[in-house]
């Protein structure tokens, strides 16, 4: 038997045994969870810095507050998340007991991507333990150090059976994928999305897929560009530009290009310095592979910002690039580096146009101070979600559903909606054996009763 094998057998043997059905097993899980994270934050942030040269200020920030608030909310809303919910009655059902029970699915797979390795493995797993399911959580290869420590942490602080650690590639991956879950929430790429969906399927497995696409950010000439940019500025390069819901381009229109790409500068200028090689709080490409697809995407662009580079230690500048072809390479693939197109647009109708013709997005900005122009913007577009006049905010609430649409991905978390999705809505209905009268109008034969009439 393989490890992985032997793994997934322990974890279903473990849920088989009941122990996660107590809330209060649930409870003492989700507070040693947040003991590993208060713990060891020191630790999680060193190991990011050097899978990509993370700031140590911004791990806290980025990642470990949110599991720490999600953890919290658990905490404190759990009885009422897994509490019946008393459902309508018909008047032939009218003296039952009728309700819905979230209930656990069993062993759930977490599969999660490299870019933030704590937060896209753990948020999952907050919501898969809560709702009462064992989790096999397979961190992402190539964020190495977070991986190594993730796996040797959890066993010290959750149940080792019901919460293993896999590390290891594809090979090992493509391994879990052959076995049977009762669900998978993958986040990743949406190409192996669609390889994670496609061994699911074998199993009729349901899954939750957290995958990227390209993210538009439009600035409408009627906002305060300053403030706009130095939002955005924040959103693009954090994490060196490899977040999911980062702004991927600029819509807006030419007579304002040169002021956004002049606050663009001057922003970058007061974040990073005049060399952001030697910025702490500037990150670095995950690998070498990804490091030649990100420059891969500039060629025969000049940038108006940044551009330098150094293989050596996978750096790439800030870098603006401005009058982007929508047609280039740069506008057809997800960058997932520091690089920011702007294209032109004729006006807010024009970027609706435009990004309705495209896949649809995982987020949406849009910077406008005209509010019913906002609203209809949102309208008349979609995308898994939307911030105005900021980015990447609406990741943050616990409160809103966080997913994608489309290719941008399928299902949704954060908050009871992890819970949600990681149990099963359990129709029930109680009724008495008294008051056979009332049914004898369904038993057969129908005809005796017809000539009773
Ligand atoms: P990755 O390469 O680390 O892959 C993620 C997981 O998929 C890993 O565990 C890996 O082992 C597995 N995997 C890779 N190739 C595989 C294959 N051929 N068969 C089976 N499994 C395989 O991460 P990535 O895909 O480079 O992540 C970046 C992408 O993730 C971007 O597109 C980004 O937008 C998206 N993303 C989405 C979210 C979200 O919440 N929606 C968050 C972060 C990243």
């Amino acid at each position: 038997l393989s490890m992985e094998r032997q793994a997934v057998q322990r974890a279903k043997e473990a849920f088989l045994s009941g122990r996660t059905r107590p809330l209060e097993f649930r409870l003492q899980q989700l507070h040693a969870l947040q003991r590993l994270i208060t713990e060891n934050e020191a630790e999680i942030s060193t190991a990011l810095k050097q899978d990509i040269n993370r700031s140590q200020y911004d791990t806290p920030l980025l990642e470990l507050i949110g599991i720490d608030t999600e953890i919290k909310l658990a905490l404190e809303k759990l009885a009422e998340w897994a509490a019946p919910r008393p459902a309508e009655r018909n008047l032939l059902t009218i003296s039952d007991e009728v309700y819905i029970l979230p209930q656990p699915l069993g062993v759930v797979l977490i599969i999660g991507a490299w870019n933030y390795p704590w937060a896209l493995t753990l948020l999952p797993l907050v919501g898969a333990i809560a709702a009462g399911n064992a989790a096999v959580v397979k961190p992402s290869e190539l964020s190495e150090y977070s991986s190594l420590l993730l796996r040797a942490l959890l066993p010290r602080y959750l149940d080792k059976d019901l919460y293993p650690v896999i590390t290891g590639g594809v090979s090992v991956t493509q391994e879990l994928l052959r076995l049977r879950f009762d669900h998978i929430f993958y986040t990743g790429s949406s190409a192996v999305g669609k390889l994670v969906m496609e061994a699911a399927a074998r199993h009729l497995t349901p899954v939750t897929l957290e995958l990227g696409g390209k993210s538009p950010c439009y600035i409408d000439k009627d906002c305060d560009i300053r403030v706009a940019c130095r939002r955005i500025t924040w959103g693009k390069f954090v994490n060196c530009g490899q977040t999911c819901i980062a702004p991927d381009f600029i819509l807006c229109e030419p007579c304002i290009q040169g002021r956004v790409v002049e606050c663009l500068r001057q922003t970058l200028l007061e974040f990073y310095g005049a060399d952001p090689k030697s910025s702490p709080d500037y990150g670095r490409i995950i690998n070498q592979r990804h490091f030649l697809r990100v420059m891969g995407l500039m060629e025969g662009y000049t940038p108006v910002v940044g551009g330098q580079n150094d293989a050596s230690q996978r750096y790439i500048a800030p870098t603006v690039l401005k009058d982007v072809p929508p047609h280039s390479r740069l506008m057809q693939e997800e960058i997932f580096g520091p690089l920011l197109p702007i294209v032109a647009v004729s006006d807010m109708d024009d970027a609706i146009r435009f990004i309705n013709e495209r896949e649809k997005p995982l987020a949406l900005y849009i910077f406008c101070s005209d509010k019913k122009a906002t609203k209809r913007m949102i309208e008349e577009t979609t995308s898994g979600g939307v911030t105005v006049n900021d980015v990447m905010m609406h990741y943050t609430l616990s409160s809103l559903p966080f997913g994608g649409v489309g290719q941008s991905g399928m299902g949704h978390y954060h908050g009871k909606h992890t819970f949600d999705q990681l149990s099963h809505q359990r129709a029930c209905l109680v009724r008495s054996l008294r008051m056979e009268n009332v049914n004898l109008a369904r038993y057969p034969p129908q005809d005796r009763r017809r000539a009773r009439r």
